[in-house]
């Protein structure tokens, strides 16, 4: 029924969870750059008051920030010595 497809659409767009997951795309795609400290003060507290409530983000910034710590520590083992 194409009201009840109506009434969907508005529920989604005032749906706290919809709202959160296009949240969790704008924070994910922010996440390397504000691991490297590359985004503005408020972009950068907007995703750390996110993850803060997200676990699923927490856990993705978490597991970013460890993958990229191991490949800085690869980068500093194998340059040659200054
Ligand atoms: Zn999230």
């Amino acid at each position: 029924m194409a009201f009840a497809v109506k009434v969907r659409e508005v529920i989604a767009m005032f749906d706290p969870m919809a709202l959160h997951h296009r949240r969790c795309r704008e924070v994910r795609a922010n996440m390397s750059a504000h691991l490297d400290d590359e985004l503005d003060a408020a972009t950068a507290a907007g995703v750390k008051r996110h993850v803060r409530w997200c676990p699923n983000c927490r856990r993705m910034l978490k597991n970013l920030s460890r993958t990229i710590a191991g490949l800085r520590a690869l980068q500093s083992q194998s340059s040659p010595p200054a």
